[in-house]
């Protein structure tokens, strides 16, 4: 693998680019020559955030600077599964919460093998060949469930996420893998630039946007990462659908709650408020926040998950039914599917204009 494979990492406070830092280390820093501004890394994992913002479960964690240190002196004799215990047992909130925390990031590789491949399955659709080779970026990576997927695939991957211990773990995990040496982790906030435009063939964000401050403008830094030629795949829970309670704190309808009684209710119930933990997008939502970003947005079709012409179940039903009543099946369950899918393809090199570069 040549160095050119690798991700150029950009200050995310003036832009320059930063030198690279030793990832066999434990510990260390790096300076920016730009603004003399140091980020450290912990076991080859960059810490960019620049402020923390309350996300996922995080406001329910006890101590990270505890937790992170105590991650680093095990890593090198530990698991993936005992990092995860660290990690889960950092957490103050009810053992039933606890117990699919870990279940969840315990099953996060094979749980993501299906999503990697519905991700090649709307990318050979939808997209141009150009989005399946080079390097690819998991947006919102956690405790890197994709990373071994996408190492598979792609000749160098980065993953961020503002969750530092989690990305420890996915330190761990790409080790496990042997694929360490091609994946660069970034701590940092979806909001904040961190890579250099035109950075990657493709961007994959699931499960993430619904938990981000501003979902417009980390859908606009993700497009500006993406190569001409490049998309993103988006999935995130729908708001609107019925057919299940809240995905992260599964109490029924509790997204249409008004804010502060939403956050009143999790809060007794869990220790923390809604809020802080997600924002669901409807479907009409979702399209105006990614379209902002200059991209063309396609909305994967509902067919596209349950009628995969590649998987044997779309065959079969695919035979049964005509075209013409599952395109207004798949347009009438739009709004009300459990989750939405979305592709971005980036502007192709003809099309950026003054308008597009802000
Ligand atoms: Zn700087």
């Amino acid at each position: 693998m040549t160095g050119s494979d690798e991700v150029t990492v950009v200050c995310p406070s003036c832009g320059e680019h930063l030198p690279r830092w030793d990832e066999t280390e434990a510990q260390g820093a790096v300076a920016c020559a730009g603004c003399e501004r140091t980020y450290r890394h912990y076991r080859g994992v960059l810490d960019l955030r620049s402020e923390r913002q309350p996300t996922c479960w995080s406001s329910a964690m006890m101590n990270e600077e505890d937790l992170v240190r105590e991650m680093v002196s095990s890593f090198s004799s530990a698991s993936t599964a005992d990092l995860t215990e660290l990690y889960v047992q950092a957490h103050r909130l009810p053992d039933d919460v606890l117990d699919r925390d870990r279940e969840y990031m315990l099953a996060a590789h094979a749980r993501e093998t299906w999503t990697v491949r519905y991700m090649d399955f709307c990318l050979d659709r939808y997209a141009g060949p150009s989005a399946r080779l080079g390097r690819a970026l998991d947006a919102g990576c956690g405790s890197g469930g994709s990373l071994p997927h996408l190492g598979a695939r792609y000749s160098h991957v980065a993953g961020i996420d503002p969750d530092l211990a989690a990305l420890v773990v996915a330190a761990k995990r790409c080790s496990e893998h042997g694929i360490r040496g091609r994946v660069t982790l970034v701590a940092g906030n979806l909001e904040q630039r961190i890579f250099a435009d035109r950075s990657f063939a493709a961007a994959k964000c699931t499960d993430v946007l619904e938990h981000v401050m501003d979902p417009e403008l980390s859908s606009d830094r993700m497009v500006r990462a993406l190569q001409p030629g490049g998309a993103l795949f988006v999935l995130t829970p729908n708001r609107f659908s019925f057919f299940g309670p809240e995905p992260h704190v599964r109490l029924w309808g509790v997204q249409f709650l008004p804010k502060a009684i939403a956050d009143a209710y999790v809060h007794r119930r869990l220790g923390i408020a809604y809020s802080d933990i997600a924002t669901l997008l409807s479907a009409r939502t979702l399209r105006r926040v990614l379209a902002a970003s200059g991209a063309e947005v396609i909305p994967v079709p509902v067919e596209d998950k349950h009628l995969n012409p590649r998987s044997l179940r779309g065959v079969r039903i695919r035979r049964l039914l005509r075209k013409r009543p599952i395109r207004a099946i798949s347009r009438a369950m739009r709004f009300f599917q459990p989750s939405l899918e979305a592709l971005c393809l980036a502007p192709d090199a003809k099309a950026t204009t003054a308008s597009w570069r802000r």
